[in-house]
């Protein structure tokens, strides 16, 4: 392609980074404002620009609509400046995004399919541009984050997760496909917004939202090929587990809310372990909440335990889990014991209050994923600093808002010696002569590298103790001096060289156990890897010229 066109796509186009020779050559040559500028020097006005936004929601904007022009640069700088653009491409900003999808509404991103398009499906996929996708996302909108229902402006999650499968694993963007599927909404507030943009009724479910989930699965594999990754976000809890378990075996796929975050907490539980100086196995574990995120880490929790030599049965039993009925104990008066959740439920009275199963336990660890803020009150602080030389303290759940308690109170109610996590971030704390860096348990540590090494070694099954794998190599990271100073994951900013080194580990795991459909094994897995990775920097577009002896090829 030639002439505007270069400069309308946004894979191609490099701005006023093309040369002179380029503008001439393409055909774009006064298309653009005559002065030239390097990749760096874009980033640098790119930069400059977002800081001048005076909200995140308009950085929000602003940088999508980047990608939109610009993929390369989009990239470089989402890669160069982590800390300040994760949080507005991903959680939290992402969030208020989804929100306000129809108001921010540019350009289209990714695949919407809905409950009318059964029987079409493949025909949908046939619209995407890219031939060669290899990783998908896909949400229905039904629980975004923590805010619910939003229908289809869910959309806006498939896209961030895979903006950071690139930015931080690598994954090339023509590799990626965010779809979501749209079969009603049960929000109110969205039914009766005149310019919402999703289908105006309510989900539609049972068998007819089941056919078209398989449908689309079976599309993916008929069009890309078997070996596509599909990752689940956000589907509502019910949801999320069914499918989790019908596919698991099928196709390749995994669900972040379940599984991504059990392997960022049992990472960072790992990492503790250098600090309390004992095995997984010798803590009492209680998590308060028994939904997708406690369910995942419990199970993975007990993989690890596993693997320290205890039995299935003795694993399970040090985990304690709570949910909105109090302790999940079996035959429990007040019931609501899913097939899930039935093998942590425990021979013990009933006991309905968060805080009177802390004393009844005295559990070395809490884990709290129920969106109950405060719920990790003073005294139950007090209590596990009592019980506990070092207790350990995960307030996962999201937003900040919603944390069971703060880095603030973590570290004074136990007189600084918790050992602390959270979901959302924290700033750091000072408490007497020490400064403490709150670890964040996010899941972005995880996904990008586990699809990474899932996507060049063509893994057939996202095995479950891949995602220990991936706890193993994120935890090894962690080094002492991170540890000295209350982390319990490495900087984000080193994100990228973390993707890698799980993408490696699931690599050799993969090939180890014949999961891996790419051959021939090659020898160094690291190099393998990094052969993948996707580059932002500009492609070249003068043809490289050379001479031929003129005597050789000229006539007479
Ligand atoms: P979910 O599947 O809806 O589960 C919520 C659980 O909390 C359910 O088991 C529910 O009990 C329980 N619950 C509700 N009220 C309770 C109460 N008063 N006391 C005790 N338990 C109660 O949600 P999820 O996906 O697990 O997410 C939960 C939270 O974790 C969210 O805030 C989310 O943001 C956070 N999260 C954080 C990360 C991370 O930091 N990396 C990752 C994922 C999720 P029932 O089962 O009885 O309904
Ligand atoms: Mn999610």
């Amino acid at each position: 392609i030639r002439g505007m066109e270069v400069l309308r796509n946004n894979r191609l186009n490099k701005g006023m980074a093309f040369t002179l020779k380029e503008r001439q050559m393409l055909g774009i040559h006064g298309l653009l404002p005559p002065v030239f500028f390097t990749q760096d020097q874009q980033a640098k006005r790119v930069m400059a620009e977002f800081g001048r936004w005076g909200s995140d929601l308009d950085r929000y904007i602003y940088i999508s609509s980047l990608q939109d022009r610009n993929e390369k640069l989009f990239y470089k700088v989402l890669c160069e400046n982590i800390e300040e653009c994760m949080p507005i491409v991903y959680t939290p900003t992402v969030g208020q995004a989804c929100q306000n999808w129809g108001k921010i509404f540019r350009k289209p991103k990714g695949l919407y399919i809905t409950i009318h398009d059964a029987g079409h499906v493949y025909d949908i996929l046939g619209n995407w541009p890219d031939q060669e996708v290899k990783a998908i996302v896909i949400t229905d909108g039904e629980r975004i984050l923590g805010l619910g229902d939003l229908g289809a402006y869910g959309m806006g999650i498939p896209v961030g997760k895979l903006a950071l499968y690139t930015a931080l694993g690598g994954v090339k963007p023509e590799y990626c496909l965010p779809i979501c599927v749209d079969v009603g909404t049960n929000n109110r507030t969205l039914l009766d917004d005149k310019y919402y943009f999703g289908l105006r009724h309510k989900r539609v479910t049972g068998p007819v939202y089941d056919d078209l989930i398989q449908e689309i699965m079976e599309a993916i594999v008929k069009r890309f090929g078997q070996d596509t990754l599909v990752q689940f976000e956000d589907f509502g809890n019910h949801n999320a587990f069914r499918f989790k378990e019908k596919y698991k075996h099928q196709y390749c796929t995994f669900n972040d809310d379940i599984q991504g975050t059990a392997s960022v907490v049992v990472a960072g539980i790992l990492a503790a372990k250098r600090i309390v100086n004992k095995p997984l196995k010798d803590n009492l574990y209680l998590m308060q909440g028994a939904g997708e995120a406690n369910l995942g880490i419990a199970t993975l929790l007990a993989m690890a335990m596993e693997k320290e030599g205890l039995t299935h049965e003795e694993a399970l039993e040090r985990i304690w889990m709570v949910d909105s009925k109090g302790l999940l104990v079996k035959n429990r008066p007040k019931g609501g014991i899913t097939p899930e959740k039935a093998p942590f439920a425990r021979d013990h009275e009933p006991i309905d209050i968060f805080g009177d199963v802390v004393k009844a336990l005295k559990p070395t660890c809490l884990i709290g994923a129920a969106a109950m803020a405060g719920s990790f009150t003073e005294e139950i602080l007090k209590d596990m600093a009592s019980y506990n030389d070092r207790p350990l303290i995960f307030a996962l759940s999201n937003p900040t808002s919603k944390a069971e308690c703060t880095a603030e109170e973590a570290y004074h109610f136990t007189e600084g010696r918790a050992v602390f996590a959270s979901g959302s971030p924290f700033d750091p704390v000072t408490y007497g002569d020490k400064t403490f860096y709150p670890g964040q348990g996010n899941n972005a540590y995880i996904f990008p590298g586990m699809a990474l090494g899932v996507i060049s070694c063509g893994v057939r099954h996202v095995r479950n103790h891949y995602f220990l794998f991936a706890s193993e190599a994120l935890a090894n990271l962690v080094t002492e001096a991170h540890l000295a100073e209350g982390r319990l994951y490495p900087p984000l900013t080193d994100i990228r060289d973390i993707s890698v080194q799980i993408a490696v580990s699931i690599a050799d795991h993969a090939y180890e156990q014949k999961y891996a459909a790419y051959y021939p094994e090659p020898e160094d897995k690291e190099a393998f890897i990094r052969s993948h990775l996707y580059s932002f920097a500009y492609e070249n577009f003068e043809p490289i010229t050379w001479n031929l002896p003129e005597a050789a090829y000229l006539g007479e």
